[in-house]
């Protein structure tokens, strides 16, 4: 491999959907890649069998393939690495950095609880550490972890860290029932796989000296490693479930644009001086120009719609089209006009649809606190004489039938609203919606009478 060659990787455990939180770590190692022209890869760490599930899997592939983050060479699945953790462990084991520990759940039980009493961290205390045991039943393997000085690394993000050796434990590197532990897997897998940057969520910080010391003691380089700060809700606590949708395909499904959840997602702890918008190219190529920050970051719900918003303005007409999930919106010219004068409007594809319904389907009831808001006295007389006006009107242009209400208003001596309300609610069910008079001309002369009508019966 040639040693300045940049490969991250991003390695989530298949147990729930791919929160906002790994996304976002996902898109920085990707990004660190992609600015360095180096390999971004996926591994999922499928070792706890209970948990670990294929929707699981599949959900964060597709939700990748959605965002566009794409990730180089084979997905790999650690749990089909199994024989070679082991075959490291055992080679620990002969180079004397592992030792086999036969310390009883209750006598570690007991440790626990004294060093807890004296306002100790627990920690194994080393009793088996130079007693070379053999493996049996139920013996587990420890990592010799150094009992002197200390672990320093620079963090891509975070700077300078250090952790003391005497406060880290012979963490155990294989269980009792044969299966090798988080801190080897990780070191073996990433090793194998060439990771040479391991950018990842700070919840795994405490994790990097130990894995840093396995590296040592396999006598091999480590990665330089990056630890992303987490993402907070609003209200400064830890994102969940509380502040809204976590999953990235629930955004997908709000009809959240991936440009614009990428990009939000970016900006979401990565800033280059007062840009907002960046498509992914621009990302790519300035990933490393841009700086990321080292405090947590909080989401803003209100913040991504700003961003979808500004994605959906600048697409062009076709492509939205295209996008739209709809049932009634077709793509022809009715739908195309629905379509234009309704985009104002619309902050996620799926306002397209909603924002649209009376465009398709004539309003049948009407609530009681939309009818108490527009009929006053004589709102019946007014609106069913603003029918026959506008049936008679010889061109059913906007313009004119903006021109048309006008007269109508002027010569009753009303204010717009008096007949603007009403009207809105009859065409359209509620009362908001676009300029009534392009309402009405969009859903053609002989429908806005019809509709008239009815709501003449129904209020
Ligand atoms: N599988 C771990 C997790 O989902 C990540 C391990 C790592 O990035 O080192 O938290």
């Amino acid at each position: 491999m040639n040693d300045s060659l940049v490969r991250t990787r991003f390695a989530p455990s298949p147990t729930g959907l791919l929160h906002i939180g790994g996304a976002r770590t996902a898109l920085f190692a990707w990004l660190y890649a992609k600015t360095n022209s180096g390999s971004c890869l996926l591994r999922i760490e499928d070792t706890d069998k209970e948990r670990s599930k294929q929707e699981f899997t599949d959900e964060i592939i597709n939700s990748f393939n959605w965002m566009g983050v794409n990730f180089d060479e084979d997905v790999v699945y650690q749990s089909k690495n199994h024989d070679r953790h082991l075959s490291v462990a055992k080679e620990l084991l002969k180079s004397g950095k592992a030792y086999v520990c036969d310390c009883s759940k209750e006598r570690l039980d007991r440790l626990r609880k004294e060093q807890q009493e004296q306002g100790l961290n627990p920690k194994y205390d080393g009793k088996c550490r130079d007693l070379s045991l053999s493996e049996s039943d139920n013996t587990v393997i420890r990592f010799k972890n150094p009992e002197n000085g200390s672990v320093i690394f620079q963090d891509l993000i975070k700077g300078e860290i250090e952790f003391r050796n005497e406060e880290m434990d012979d963490f155990i590197i294989v269980r009792s029932d044969g299966a090798p532990t988080y801190n080897l897997c990780v070191v073996v897998d990433d090793l194998d796989m060439q990771i040479s940057h391991v950018i990842r969520g700070d919840d795994h910080i405490n994790n990097t000296p130990k894995q840093i010391n396995v590296f040592k003691a396999l006598k091999v380089e480590s990665p330089t490693y990056g630890h992303v700060p987490m993402i907070l809700g609003e209200d400064g606590k830890r994102m969940s479930k509380r502040h809204g949708a976590v999953g990235v395909s629930e955004y997908r499904d709000m009809g959240i644009l991936p440009q614009a959840f990428m990009n939000y997602l970016a900006r979401l702890g990565w800033s280059l001086g007062d840009q907002e918008i960046f498509t992914s190219d621009e990302l790519v190529n300035n990933f490393s120009s841009g700086n990321l920050n080292t405090a947590p970051a909080s989401f803003s719900l209100d913040k991504l719609t700003w961003y979808n918003k500004e994605y959906l303005n600048a697409m062009e007409f076709n492509d939205l089209v295209d996008l739209i999930p709809s049932e009634h919106i077709k793509n022809d010219q009715y739908s195309k006009n629905v379509i234009e004068l309704i985009r104002d409007r619309c902050n996620s594809l799926n306002d397209f649809s909603t924002e649209s319904q009376y465009f398709y389907n004539k309003p049948e009831v009407f609530r009681e606190e939309d009818k108490n808001k527009a009929i006053k006295e004589n709102t019946l007389n007014l609106l069913s004489s603003l029918s026959e006006r506008l049936s008679d009107l010889a061109e059913w242009k906007s313009d004119s039938i903006q021109e048309e209400i006008k007269v109508f208003v002027e010569e009753q001596e009303i204010g717009f609203a008096k007949i603007g309300i009403p009207l809105r609610l009859s065409l359209t069910g509620s009362l908001n919606s676009p300029s009534i008079d392009k309402v009405c001309e969009l859903l053609g002369k002989e429908e806005v009478i019809e509709r008239i009508d009815f709501a003449l019966k129904s209020f």
